[in-house]
């Protein structure tokens, strides 16, 4: 799950995004609907211009409903198409059909005018490493995938995946890796677990996070933990440690095993839907 960047991957990953991309008309970008701004990299912008544009509020059952509906608004506002969808269960996957015509119906008028009728739409889909890239793929393409086999339509070669007459998928996604430079990025990108828990080590952040969720969401880590909430983190994961009888040897707390223990929880969503960011904060 974990991954490490090496300038040479980066490099590798840009250059085929940059093939890859001149060979479609839609992007389809798919961002933690925990973090939608914090788990894009801007340079898709810049990649991706003069494409047709849809972006999926991935992950979207971790997230807090309401949080999801803010930012599909204002995703929409900057001019993209959006869909909010868990690739995991299939949430919203049947939509997006119609949304990706929908996007790119300048493109299909364009070739209408131009007398070419019956062009698919391709598509490629692009996102940070763990985002759900290959878990929706095979969402919107594994049964069809799977039905056809060997059959024309699915050009192995060619690596175009043909989800119905009028859309083709590239099979591989295109990586884009995140922008951590700014630590409150890369604090939110830690606690989903997309990057190694390099920038801080498990304590810390398993403290800033409890710290972050006595804030924002109050009430949620007393209700888990059966815990005292507080506004300091390492305090509520020493009571972390001692509601779930986490000790070391001379019957010390072990914050560390508490702080593990309370990561996973959040990222499997057994604190409830939480989303890390939000829209308002956003153009300040
Ligand atoms: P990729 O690196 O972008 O291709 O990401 P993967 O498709 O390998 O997914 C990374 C992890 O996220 C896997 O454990 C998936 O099961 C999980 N995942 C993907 N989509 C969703 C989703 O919509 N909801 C939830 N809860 N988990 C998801």
């Amino acid at each position: 799950m974990h991954f490490q960047w090496y300038p040479g991957h980066m490099t590798k990953a840009r250059r085929m995004m940059q093939e890859n991309i001149k060979l479609i008309d839609l992007v389809i970008e798919l961002v933690d609907a925990r973090i939608p701004v914090s788990s894009r990299n801007p340079d898709i912008d810049e990649l991706g211009k003069n494409k047709a544009r849809l972006i999926l509020l991935n992950k979207s059952d971790l997230a807090e409903e309401r949080c999801n509906d803010a930012w599909m608004e204002y995703f929409k506002k900057k001019g993209y198409s959006v869909v909010k969808v868990n690739s995991k269960k299939g949430g919203g996957i049947k939509s997006i059909h119609g949304v990706i015509q929908e996007a790119c119906k300048e493109k299909i008028e364009r070739d209408r005018k131009r007398g070419i009728l019956n062009r698919p739409v391709r598509a490629m889909v692009v996102g940070i490493p763990n985002v759900g890239k290959s878990t929706f793929i095979n969402a919107l393409a594994g049964k069809a995938c799977a039905k056809t086999g060997n059959k024309p339509g699915v050009t192995k070669g060619k690596q175009w995946i043909r989800l119905n007459k009028n859309v083709e998928l590239l099979d591989t996604p295109g990586i884009l890796w995140p922008k951590f430079e700014d630590q409150s990025v890369g604090l939110k990108l830690a606690y989903i677990g997309s990057i190694k828990d390099e920038i801080l080590n498990t304590e810390e952040l398993a403290a800033k996070l409890c710290e972050f969720l006595n804030d924002k969401y109050s009430g949620i880590l007393a209700e888990k933990y059966d815990i005292e909430e507080s506004d300091d983190g390492f305090a509520m994961l020493q009571e972390i440690a001692k509601s779930r009888h986490c000790l070391v040897k001379g019957n010390e707390y072990d914050t560390e095993k508490a702080a593990k223990l309370m990561l996973d929880d959040f990222r499997n969503g057994r604190l409830g839907r939480i989303t890390l960011e939000f829209p308002d904060e956003m153009d300040a």
